[in-house]
């Protein structure tokens, strides 16, 4: 999707082509994106074309606007007028000499006729204001408000917060407000210079843009600063990219794995390593002895005594039950094991990492994967359990092929030790620590 610097090099492309010209005739092949008379424009002479945000302005004589929202995938094309009208161009804006085609593949673009330059956004991005900034939510989500900052996307939100060193999800700490509206206006300007970024199909009127090449963490593998594996999460509903080393002082990861996958020799390895090891079933223990716990549970469940293996027996083959005790616990140990996170690299031992959305938290997360035949003859080896009883304590957990799906990472634990050696060091190598 266009953003600022994109749009304001369409607006500067436009003026090129545009300026001072009348429209002889519109033809219009699909009306849905049109937004009050465009017939009103033929034979008017365009005196500006401006942009406010990510939105152009394009001013007529007598006080007529006509103000287009690319959005995700509008563009505008130069093209002689015996070329053939091709499937995506639905507004043809006729000119002496040449059209001016508007392509919309995705159709969500907004063209609109009207009599003032109204445009409901915020601020420009260049220049925030330290209001625009306030507000009780992450600081990506005030970023890409357009009612408060106009002309901000998803690619250059994420440049923004590396620039300012702050997490994306964080909520901005007032210190760095300055950081921030300098960051915008620093990188938004040397992107318009550039033209703009170029990435997947944008580019409109045949211009290339070359800020696609100055990013340092959108779509980018490795930090340009510190070498550290650019880490991906979903903030404000968006693919988010940030270098957990540059912009929180601490790594993350996440560590799980299915039952009897030998996930306790891969933390053996990681010990060896220094790393900050936190481990949630030990903070899971240490919470059954505590009588605030087992007051709530009383309270929750309704009885008058409770311990570890009454409430096990009152879950087992009661879902409802289960989720009520998930939904009391899972908080109060990712508070509790959040809490432990030191600068440096942590990992967070949790053997239901993706069920408790603990994956969240992480900035990497590595699944120890053992394929379910192997799992079960181990389980019933180390257990001294029969066959059956194997099989339904691997199916009550998420399937192992998920969890390493959902993994940024997965160490192959049936290949033996050496293998099990080299492969996690692979893994760290890659992340870059
Ligand atoms: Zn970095």
């Amino acid at each position: 999707m266009p953003e600022l610097p994109e749009v304001e090099t369409v607006v500067r492309g436009l003026k090129q082509y545009i300026l001072n010209k009348s429209i002889n005739k519109v033809d219009v092949y699909y009306s849905k994106q049109i937004y009050g008379d465009i017939n009103k424009v033929v034979d008017k002479r365009i005196i500006d074309i401006k942009r406010k945000g990510k939105n152009i302005i394009i001013c007529f004589e007598n006080n007529l606007f006509m103000i287009v929202h690319l959005r995700m995938e509008g563009k505008f094309y130069i093209k002689n007028h015996d070329e053939e009208i091709s499937k995506h161009e639905h507004v043809v804006f006729v000119f002496n000499d040449f059209d001016l085609r508007y392509h919309d593949t995705r159709k969500f673009g907004e063209i609109h006729i009207q009599d003032n330059d109204y445009v409901d956004v915020g601020v420009e991005a260049t220049s925030i204001t330290y209001e625009a900034l306030e507000g009780n939510k992450p600081i990506k989500e005030i970023l890409l408000d357009q009612k408060k900052i106009a002309g901000i996307g998803n690619i250059y939100a994420d440049e923004i917060c590396f620039y300012a060193k702050v997490m994306p999800n964080e909520i901005l700490p007032k210190d760095k407000y300055d950081l921030v509206i300098k960051g915008a206006k620093e990188i938004l300007e040397k992107s318009i210079k550039l033209g703009g970024c170029t990435i997947r199909s944008y580019n409109s009127l045949g211009i290339e843009g070359s800020f696609q090449n100055e990013l340092m963490v959108h779509t980018v593998d490795r930090c340009k600063v510190c070498g550290t594996k650019i880490a991906i999460t979903r903030v404000a509903g968006r693919s988010t990219y940030y270098c957990p080393k540059c912009q929180k002082n601490n790594i993350i990861i996440g560590l799980t794995g299915g039952i009897a996958c030998g996930k306790s020799t891969v933390v053996n390895l990681l010990k060896k390593k220094n790393y900050n090891i936190i481990d949630t079933d030990l903070i899971v223990k240490d919470l059954w002895e505590k009588e605030k716990t087992i007051n709530d549970l009383k309270k929750l469940f309704n009885l008058d005594e409770v311990n570890k293996s009454i409430i096990r027996d009152l879950v087992f083959n009661d879902e409802k039950k289960r989720i009520m005790l998930n939904n009391y616990m899972h908080p109060v140990v990712k508070r509790i094991a959040l809490s432990k996170i030191k600068d440096g690299v942590n990992i967070m031992d949790v053997p239901l990492l993706f069920e408790s959305n603990f994956d969240k938290e992480c900035d990497y997360t590595i699944c120890v994967y053992l394929d379910n035949e192997e799992a079960k003859r181990r389980l019933m080896e180390r257990d001294n359990i029969s066959e059956s009883d194997a099989i339904k304590r691997i199916n009550s957990q998420m399937d192992i092929a998920k969890k390493r799906k959902l993994s940024t990472f997965f160490v192959d634990n049936s290949k033996g030790e050496a293998y099990r050696i080299k492969n996690l060091d692979e893994i760290l190598k890659n992340i870059g620590i």
